[in-house]
């Protein structure tokens, strides 16, 4: 199957498709080049200051933050912002939905011998339970899409005891689904999805609760690891800076493709275009004999990562393969999940004429190997 050759006018313009890192646009690598005099100062002195600042101001307008809601950001992408929660936003217990590899992982570092075990709702890969409040949880998560699987679920704040905080994992949704966010006290996300950028930062956009129960566990006598420190970051961000040496080349491809969303039409075109290009791969894994969406709920379908099913008698590693072969990258689906599938990603930076063209070259591959 590795040796078929996909018709030259078949081809998307961009083949990349993978779910993170993902395609970043030829304008932001310009801006990386146009940046060269950026690139090797230091973060503590007004040039990278600034770039940090329009990043943060870029954001508050994508995501129009409410009055005090802050955008705070640090080292370590959003894996390390699962440990700064554990250390410095659960105050006692928290509550999780669970419904793939990324919930998961939250749920393992909220397992924290300070913290009581954790309540989980964890279902199925492919579908999504419902959070209910429980007496005694003071932060409800959820991710916004699992990535792992492509489901998503509707960021709606849970309504549990007093001052209970909701915080989501939006790592792959961010900038691609349009939200409220004064339904959530802490949307975190990292770089590498939506926007388009590299991995390594994490940014939190948090309410005035959120702020206020990290200063108060900041303040309080649980030893936070210094790295961990959910004040130090805010204080830091405050400042347009982070608490140790960020990478500056992904501050500008992030800054770029914040302003290129903003431009374009904010979080509502973003959306539309995800939306766009998403229902295009789910209506031909409806229509197609071979495909079937993995995600059998439309309603737990994800906008940005589009999974599908293949039918047994085509080996889906060996299509990726094959359209790896032809220059389009990073369809395998996760690697835990182990399913007879293909995984791509719908984010903003992707054309939706380059997913109308990757339809035509996977019925191209399908209809070589069924013959
Ligand atoms: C990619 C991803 C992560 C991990 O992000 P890192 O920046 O690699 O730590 C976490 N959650 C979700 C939902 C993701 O898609």
């Amino acid at each position: 199957m590795a040796d078929i050759t996909i018709p030259a006018e078949l081809l998307p313009a961009d083949g990349r498709f993978g779910c993170g890192p993902s395609k970043v646009r030829p304008e932001q690598v310009a801006a990386v080049t146009g940046a060269a005099h950026l690139l090797g100062t230091s973060h503590r002195q007004k040039p990278v200051k600034a770039l940090v600042g329009s990043v943060r101001a870029g954001l508050r307008d994508l995501f129009r933050l409410p009055d005090g809601y802050e955008v705070v950001l640090g080292n370590g992408g959003s894996t390390a912002f699962w440990d700064i929660a554990a250390a410095g936003l659960i105050e006692r217990r928290s509550g999780h939905l669970d419904f793939g590899e990324f919930g998961s992982k939250f749920v393992a570092s909220a397992r924290a011998p300070w913290l009581e075990a954790p309540h989980v709702v964890k279902t199925d890969a492919g579908t999504r339970g419902t959070l209910e409040p429980v007496a005694g949880v003071d932060v409800y998560a959820y991710p916004h899409n699992e990535t792992s699987t492509g489901v998503a679920s509707p960021v709606t704040r849970i309504h549990g005891d007093d001052g209970a905080l909701t915080v989501v994992d939006a790592t792959s949704a961010a900038g691609g689904i349009d939200i409220d966010i004064s339904e959530t006290d802490v949307y975190y996300f990292a770089p590498q999805k939506n926007f388009a950028g590299d991995g390594g930062l994490w940014i939190a956009l948090m309410s005035p609760a959120a702020i206020e129960r990290a200063e108060r566990i900041g303040a309080s006598d649980r030893f936070i690891p210094p790295f961990l420190s959910l004040t130090a970051a805010i204080d830091n961000s405050r400042l347009d800076q982070t608490l140790n040496t960020p990478a500056l080349a992904t501050l500008v491809l992030l800054d770029e493709q914040v302003r290129w969303m903003n431009e374009s039409g904010g979080l509502a075109w973003c959306g539309e275009r995800t939306a766009t290009s998403s229902g295009l791969l789910y209506d031909w894994a409806e229509s197609h004999p071979l495909a079937t969406p993995f995600v059998a709920n439309p309603e737990h379908r994800s906008p940005v990562v589009v999974t599908i099913d293949l039918d047994d008698s085509i080996d889906a590693a060996s299509v990726a393969a094959t359209l790896r072969a032809n220059g389009i990258v990073d369809t395998e689906p996760y690697r835990k999940l182990g399913r007879n599938q293909l995984r791509i990603a719908t984010f903003v930076a992707i054309e939706p004429d380059d997913v109308r063209q990757l339809i035509r070259s996977l019925d191209y591959v399908l209809e070589q190997v069924a013959g």
